[in-house]
């Protein structure tokens, strides 16, 4: 493909009212947070614990002590991402609107349309360098508390230097608005297993796989169906002896061994687990293994955060928050960008972020504490008709499009483009009907002109 020509910089909005804003965070929400409240006037610090951004895409072979990163005492590792990752959306899906993920050609990149992760941390840092982002950023400081300040109006953001030490030194600043975008895939949720306590083998979340080699001759049971449960069960099968996979949604049809595989089983969820290692399945089915990897998904987590019970965390949910973003009592003074997960992620941190930014300046008017309300009020009762339980608040899936262009109508923004929802939809298609080689072989070429059409006259 061509290198596109891009129209950069991205151009000032008009900026009635200029604010003090903490980030918190560096990941991708955090720099598309920061680059958009910059644009809106606003004066920003981004907070970031780690030396880089990139958040999650930062791979590191290090994992935590305890390997179902439950011990709240443990150092935690931010980034779960393993070694052979690559990404599950095709690039052009996948980048920010305003500076597209294309290959760059610039030597030891990956040009790949589903690249590997360290392509991801390399198109997040050249989104940095084009737009100044890292001259906002503080690294190394972790962000302990946020609260009210004592005139409970303002906020007061609490750092140290990560890592503590002899040398700790804390900085309290205060803010007009903290928006946090601290990620959520580093605080495991695992499965409740009966006969766990008894059980001889080894237990681990997929936060802390890296690599398969460690996993060689041994009968592995993984539980999971979302995306890291199918990329790691392959890759974990080149080494194991056997790999069974316990889903919960498995199909009845689709149960026993893996298409295309000699050692890997599907099943559905585990039922128990025994003294002798016997691992038992729903489905009858029975094995004795070594190990037991949850590939069972994360909890929201802001450990630094008080706000007086204004806005909680219960069973996954955090609420009360309105589309997602803003809880009533505080907003908009307070905001979250990136909760929602099953969603083409980097796209809708631009849009929440400037939704966030515009009604800071008030050059967009946020609804009133009431509508607020009475549209959480609905949407909770909509999923509780429905019995979605509060866990899956912030899951999206199809209906992230909706949102997305809601969001973009409230911003100011145009609306996500087609092309980018129908190559997300004929990508989840194959990825379930051809999931070996949906990342090398395609067939939205159609949809793919359009992408680079458009980013040749991107100017959003
Ligand atoms: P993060 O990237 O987690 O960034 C949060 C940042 O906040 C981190 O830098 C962290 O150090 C910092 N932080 C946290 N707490 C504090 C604190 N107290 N003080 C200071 N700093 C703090 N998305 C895709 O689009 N395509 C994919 O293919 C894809 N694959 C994925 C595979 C895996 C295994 C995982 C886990 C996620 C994947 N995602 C994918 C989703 C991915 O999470 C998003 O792309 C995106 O990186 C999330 O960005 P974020 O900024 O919200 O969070």
């Amino acid at each position: 493909n061509p290198t596109p020509k891009l129209h950069f910089p991205l151009p000032a909005m008009p900026s009635p009212i200029s604010r003090t804003v903490a980030v918190i965070g560096a990941g991708a929400a955090g720099i598309s947070a920061a680059l958009e409240l910059r644009r809106e006037g606003h004066r920003v610090v981004v907070y970031e614990q780690e030396d880089k951004l990139g958040g999650t895409w930062v791979y590191t072979p290090q994992t935590e002590a305890d390997p179902l990163g439950l011990d709240p005492t443990r150092d935690v590792v931010h980034s779960s991402v393993y070694a052979s990752l690559r990404t599950n959306l095709p690039r052009e899906v996948m980048g920010f609107r305003a500076y597209p993920f294309v290959a760059t050609g610039k030597p030891g990149r990956d040009p790949r349309r589903f690249p590997a992760h360290d392509e991801v941390l390399e198109y997040l840092r050249d989104f940095a360098e084009e737009f100044g982002v890292e001259e906002m950023v503080r690294y190394g400081r972790e962000v302990w508390h946020v609260g009210m300040a004592a005139d409970d109006r303002r906020w007061v953001v609490k750092s140290r230097r990560s890592g503590g030490g002899d040398d700790d030194d804390d900085d309290d600043e205060v803010y007009d608005a903290v928006v946090i975008c601290n990620g959520h895939y580093s605080e495991p949720r695992i499965a409740n297993l009966p006969g766990i306590d008894e059980w001889p083998g080894k237990q681990i979340h997929s936060h802390n796989y890296r690599i398969p080699d460690p996993f060689r001759d041994q009968v592995v049971v993984l539980i999971g169906s979302a995306a890291s449960a199918d990329d790691i069960s392959r890759d974990i099968a080149r080494f194991a002896k056997e790999v069974h996979v316990a889903s919960r949604s498995a199909e009845v049809d689709k149960i026993g061994k893996f298409p295309g595989h000699d050692n890997i089983w599907l099943h559905s969820m585990i039922e128990s687990v025994h003294r002798d290692g016997t691992v038992a399945f729903h489905d009858g089915d029975k094995t004795v293994a070594d190990v037991i990897l949850h590939c069972t998904g994360y909890k929201f987590y802001f450990p630094f955060l008080e706000t007086n019970k204004a806005v909680t965390v219960e069973d996954n949910r955090v609420g009360p928050l309105y589309q997602h973003v803003f809880p009533p009592a505080l907003a908009p003074w307070l905001s979250f960008v990136g909760l929602p997960w099953k969603v083409v992620p980097f796209p809708q941190f631009e849009l929440q972020s400037r939704w966030i930014a515009g009604v800071l300046s008030g050059r967009i008017t946020l609804e009133s504490n009431e509508e607020m309300s009475a549209d959480i009020e609905a949407f909770y009762s909509s999923l509780e008709a429905a019995g979605i339980p509060k866990r899956y608040t912030h899951q999206m899936g199809e209906s992230q499009f909706e949102y997305d262009d809601w969001l973009a109508a409230k911003s100011g923004s145009p609306p996500i483009e087609e092309w980018r929802k129908q190559m997300y939809l004929v990508t989840g298609r194959r990825k379930r009907s051809v999931p070996e080689t949906y990342r090398d072989q395609w067939e939205d070429d159609d949809l793919m002109a359009l992408a680079y059409q458009e980013f040749k006259l991107s100017k959003l």
